[in-house]
């Protein structure tokens, strides 16, 4: 099979299977892994050895594969991405008893659309961390918990002023009323590990309703996670799909991109930094040839972008609001809250015309605040020249959000292109 036969092989049914499994970024994880694993890659542990020429390192939320090209010193090309999701997590003592119901503890991670989580059946997953400091991922995509809303009755302004969510008072979930169950007896009962070999735990909802295409034309796919897990799926898809690459391919797959990406694991941490050297290092380089060539690497930071929402067209910039299943877009700011800059768009515009995809671009309003992404932390800790693009979406951050089915499609059409050469 060729790459090109490879990449027009993936289906939005994987895209499906993908997040339908990963509802935390330890679970984005774990699918990347047994993906490269089934691919030939090999994992690693350590860099202080030769690293494989094609191999992953995991920590924690995060993973980092790459693929070296068959010259040495050959520069990077890096495709970047974020595994996780604004969602709500269990707190560390989560048992609340209140008006005959039993509750359970949450804290709000990330810049969460609170109202899209009432009235919805969730799931809890997460991983259990034993005494001995090994991990269990868990998965219970069973209906455990719900947020009801309170009733029109009760609130009789809500459609006209809107709806006011506290975030301590208001996001608590119900999960039982009659037989009350320490949470952590729970988790033992579902994982099989001793509630005294329980040292702690990450614990997230979810929504259990799985992944959806929609529409009478079926052009829309509907899930939780679409931010980031789409960008995961497609950069996984396209890097075990290629050819021996002219330049040596890398995804960073990172964790904690919505809360700032400060950690061990986050974009902000130092582990690409760390991955890129002990790569430069296998090949022989010394600390300026690695310099050099990092000078001559690219990036591309992948993350979804606002799609043109048709009862909101007065959010958007009229010049530049991407349209659902319309294509990848190229997401530029001024302001360097994207890190594209001129010669990345042209780079990008010229690769994607060789390889006959379409592209759309995306500019925040001037008189709206813009997201921001891994990319200009990415460009400023390393000094790469990076892009930032994606696909174009519909309620971001909301527990189920939606996107076009092309354009996942072409977005791995784009990476494989830029991964392979
Ligand atoms: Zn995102």
């Amino acid at each position: 099979m060729t790459q090109t036969s490879r990449v027009a092989d993936v289906s939005i049914r994987s895209l499906q299977e993908w997040l339908d499994a990963c509802p935390t970024p330890f679970h984005v994880v774990e699918r990347a892994a047994s993906t490269l694993l089934s691919a030939h890659f090999v994992e690693t542990q350590q860099m202080s050895r030769d690293l494989p020429s094609q191999g992953f390192i995991r920590r924690d939320g995060a993973i980092i594969a790459w693929r070296r090209s068959s010259r040495n010193d050959a520069p990077f090309h890096i495709v970047g991405a974020h595994t996780d999701s604004p969602n709500l997590r269990l707190q560390p003592r989560p048992d609340i008893r209140q008006a005959g119901c039993g509750q359970l503890g949450i804290e709000v991670y990330g810049g969460v659309l609170l109202n899209s989580w009432l009235d919805r059946d969730l799931g809890i997953a997460g991983r259990v961390i034993t005494s001995d400091g090994a991990q269990r991922l868990f998965n219970v995509a069973e209906a455990l918990a719900r947020i009801p809303q309170l009733a029109i009755h009760l609130d009789r302004e809500v459609n006209d002023k809107g709806l006011l969510l506290n975030k301590q008072m208001h996001m608590t979930p119900l999960w039982s009323s009659n037989e009350d169950v320490p949470f952590v007896e729970w988790l033992s009962a579902k994982t099989g590990v001793p509630t005294s070999e329980i040292a702690a735990y990450d614990a997230h909802l979810f929504d259990i309703t799985p992944a959806n295409i929609l529409g009478h034309d079926k052009s829309f796919i509907a899930s939780g996670r679409l931010d980031n897990q789409v960008s995961c799926w497609a950069a996984i898809e396209s890097l075990t799909r290629i050819d021996t690459p002219d330049h040596t391919a890398v995804v960073v797959l990172n964790d904690h991109e919505e809360v700032g990406s400060v950690s061990t694991t986050g974009a902000d941490g130092p582990l690409l930094d760390h991955v890129l050297t002990a790569l430069s290092i296998t090949d022989r380089a010394n600390i300026t040839s690695h310099y050099d060539t990092l000078r001559a690497s690219r990036a591309l930071s992948v993350d979804n972008a606002h799609a043109l929402h048709p009862n909101y067209q007065e959010r958007h910039e009229p010049r530049h609001a991407p349209i659902v299943n319309k294509g990848v877009a190229v997401k530029v700011n001024g302001n360097q809250r994207y890190a594209t800059n001129a010669t990345g768009v042209a780079y990008v515009a010229n690769l994607a015309m060789r390889h006959h995809i379409t592209l759309q671009t995306f500019v925040s309003r001037n008189d709206m605040p813009c997201g921001s992404t891994i990319g200009p932390i990415t460009a400023g800790r390393l000094g790469i020249e990076t892009v930032d693009i994606g696909v174009p979406q519909l309620s971001m951050h909301s527990a189920r959000e939606m996107c076009g089915v092309n354009d996942p499609l072409s977005l791995v059409r784009l990476l494989a292109a830029f991964l392979q050469e």
